[in-house]
């Protein structure tokens, strides 16, 4: 099995003194420390009692060490956890409790407090951002690992927590072969090679920032210019000499507010993708006429790996995600019966091939209440593949709204919503309603400056929205609920105005 860490490790072999890591603030790493980093690590990690299929829960600030760290974790056999850096207290309880690792890293900073969970089954390390803490001191005394456990394409290599946009998080476990085909895929597709230099701003306790990002960058030889945060002028900066960028939607968002942005900042790009959530079709469009670039908008889930991706050459289409990733199978069936449907009518989007999860981490029946018989993993979004082959996403399943018996979809209503030249954003949701079950609820945010008024705004939708698609309220904000990934918390609108229509 080619897994991402021999992947890596052929890099290193032929790249020595290339950069890998680019770092503001700290010194440059090449492969070749990069590699002997790894082999200090691995040995550590096995002198740590870690064994094959133990895991290794991390919650660091972003590094280059915590990569290496993970590329360690697959060098052993291990199984890298990350956790986001924001969980506190019970959380981490929660989560350490479910995973039960075999080692536990945590911030220098915290070290003190979870010292004191250490057992004997339990190690806890600390890592620094800045490559410190009591890991790296002791991997500066730790000889090279001499050989990587072997593995075959279905060992778990990684457990992921999903965002919780929609509940709890759920540790999906991904294996040696889902990573290492995905990574293969989006090398090819996208067409990364070792002469690139990738804008990395996302969080790497996420598929975005570690699967799609890291795994192209360390299989394919290319420099990463690694950043702890995002901010949208020191990477209209960088872009100087930088070739692609990956990003979330509220990323291009904030770029765009710069009036720095143009054809000649970005002259040295070749490509931009945006995933993780919804590309707005004005954001897309600003951004083309801004810089003459075309945002290429791709779709995947913590437990699928990337499964849709617009063209690299070919029309990147607006509103849409693209063709499935080669080897992978995407269905559309109806949310009830489990049907194929036809092309061009909307429902459940299932997926299968390589890059596919193994299950959630200690949930069989939540496992195989998401699976279909034939191996189709139900993905919980809802959407349609069009004339032309191109999948586009209508929503996620339990944003759905049903309403005196009809099905809304939301996204058709807040794209008309957003069209109106006083509305920002906006999210529609499903409220309990006495009459209808769920009453549509329109909940808005006014362009800066702007005043809205709501039954002027009720009334321009009246027009074109067929009665039972109609808000029947609309609720001004100053701004939408959104996590570090920049999705939007509708779970938290249902609950803040679940009363609206008591
Ligand atoms: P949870 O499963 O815990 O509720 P989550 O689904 O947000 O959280 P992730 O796995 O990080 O966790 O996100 C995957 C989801 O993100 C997809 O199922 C889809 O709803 C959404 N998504 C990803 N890319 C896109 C995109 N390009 N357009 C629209 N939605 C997207
Ligand atoms: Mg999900």
């Amino acid at each position: 099995t080619c897994t991402i860490h021999d992947l890596f490790e052929t890099q290193c072999r032929d790249k020595g003194s290339k950069i890998l890591f680019e770092r503001p603030g700290l010194s440059s790493m090449t492969f070749s420390e990069a590699w002997d980093r790894v082999l200090r690590f691995a040995s550590l990690l096995e002198e740590s009692g870690v064994r094959p299929g133990d895991r290794v829960a991390v919650q660091v600030d972003k590094s280059a060490e915590a990569v290496l760290l993970y590329l360690a974790c697959l060098r052993v056999g291990a199984v890298f956890l990350p956790l986001n850096t924001a969980y506190t207290g019970a959380e981490i309880d929660y989560f350490l409790g479910d995973a039960e690792p075999r080692l536990f890293v945590c911030t220098p900073a915290t070290l003190q407090t979870h010292a004191a969970r250490a057992s004997e089954t339990l190690a806890v390390e600390s890592l620094g951002a800045a490559g410190d803490g009591t890991l790296m001191d002791r991997a500066a005394g730790a000889d090279q690992h001499d050989s990587a456990v072997p593995c075959k394409a279905d060992d778990p290599a990684a457990i992921l927590y999903t965002s919780g946009t929609t509940g709890r998080s759920k540790g999906a476990v991904l294996t040696q072969g889902n990573l290492a085909s995905n990574a293969k895929a989006l090398n090819d597709i996208w067409h990364f090679t070792q002469d690139d230099k990738l804008i990395h701003a996302l969080p790497i306790f996420h598929t975005h920032g570690l699967f799609v990002a890291c795994n192209m960058a360390l299989t394919s030889g290319a420099t990463m210019l690694f950043l702890t945060r995002f901010d949208a002028e020191e990477i209209i900066d960088e872009m100087a000499d930088a070739t692609v960028l990956m990003g979330v939607p509220t990323f291009y968002t904030r770029l765009l507010k710069s009036p720095r942005l143009d054809p000649l900042t970005t002259a040295s790009m070749r490509l931009f993708v945006s995933g993780s959530a919804p590309l707005p079709e004005e954001v897309h469009a600003r951004f083309a006429e801004c810089t003459g670039h075309t945002i290429l908008e791709r779709y995947g889930m913590t437990e699928t790996c990337m499964i849709a991706s617009n063209p690299y050459e070919g029309e990147r289409r607006v509103g849409a995600v693209g063709f499935p990733l080669p080897q992978v199978q995407v269905r559309i069936t109806d949310r009830e019966g489990g049907n194929t449907l036809p092309r061009g009518q909307t429902g459940a989007i299932e997926v299968a091939g390589p890059n596919v999860f193994q299950g959630y981490w200690r949930m069989p029946e939540k496992t195989a209440a998401e699976f279909r018989d034939d191996g189709y993993f139900i993905t919980g979004d809802l959407g349609r593949i069009d004339a032309d082959g191109y999948l586009h996403i209508v929503g996620r399943d339990k944003d759905l709204v049903i309403t005196g018996g009809y099905n809304v979809y939301p996204k058709e209503i807040e794209t008309l919503i957003d069209a109106l030249p006083e509305v920002a954003e906006s999210a529609v949701i499903g409220v309990p309603h006495p009459d209808f079950g769920e009453g549509v609820t329109a909940v808005v945010v006014p362009q800066p400056g702007a005043s809205l008024d709501k039954e002027r705004l009720l009334a321009a939708l009246s027009g074109t929205l067929a009665r039972y698609k109609q808000p029947k309220q609309m609720i001004v904000v100053n701004e939408l609920p959104r996590n570090v990934m920049g999705k939007v918390q509708k779970n938290d609108l249902r609950k803040r105005f679940a009363d609206l229509y008591a």
